[in-house]
């Protein structure tokens, strides 16, 4: 069983998010995605809004399942019987960061290792932050994330159901 972990704090799935999952689907046996549950932040969703966000628009594929973690990613792909580290790669702005988090985890757990996924080029610009920011001044979401999330970001933001 080849399995792997996509971790992130997906506040909210978009997607580009939903993009990595679809093509990880296809790599891997069993994909689960890891909705880290991070008590430094304050999200907009709480861990429970994001996974059940991600369980409704994952629900046609699967080898797809969805769960919240605290702590270190390695710790909880080791949980998982996983042995691989899903991370998608968008900009240079991206590689750094990605890079010194691979080699950390490396050092960490030799026995894992962190594939990248290079994002479609439809959806290199995309990030929940910039999703969040569109949304909070009421524009149309629909390219940016799937219509649940479009849903639920107007109704934290707008406060509006429409
Ligand atoms: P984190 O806080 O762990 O960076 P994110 O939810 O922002 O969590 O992102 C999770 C992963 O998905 C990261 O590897 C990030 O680079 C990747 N990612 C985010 N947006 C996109 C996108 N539009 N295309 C491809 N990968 C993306």
């Amino acid at each position: 069983m080849h399995k792997a972990v996509y971790p992130g704090s997906f506040d909210p799935v978009t997607n580009g998010h939903l993009d990595i999952i679809r093509r990880a689907s296809i790599q891997f046996d069993e994909v689960i995605v890891g909705v880290l549950h991070n008590s430094q932040k304050t999200p907009l969703f709480s861990v429970e809004e994001r996974v059940n966000m991600i369980k409704s628009i994952t629900s046609d594929i699967p080898n797809v399942s969805v769960q919240a973690f605290e702590g270190l990613s390695v710790n909880f792909v080791r949980s998982c019987g996983a042995q691989v580290i899903i991370r998608g790669l968008r900009a240079i702005t991206d590689f750094e960061y990605e890079l010194q988090m691979a080699q950390t985890n490396r050092v960490m757990a030799p026995d894992i290792d962190t594939m990248f996924l290079i994002t479609s080029l439809e959806y290199a610009y995309l990030s929940s932050t910039t999703v969040k920011e569109v949304a909070s001044f009421g524009e149309d979401l629909d390219k940016f994330v799937q219509p649940i999330v479009a849903k639920a970001l107007r109704r934290k933001l707008l406060g509006n159901e429409l």
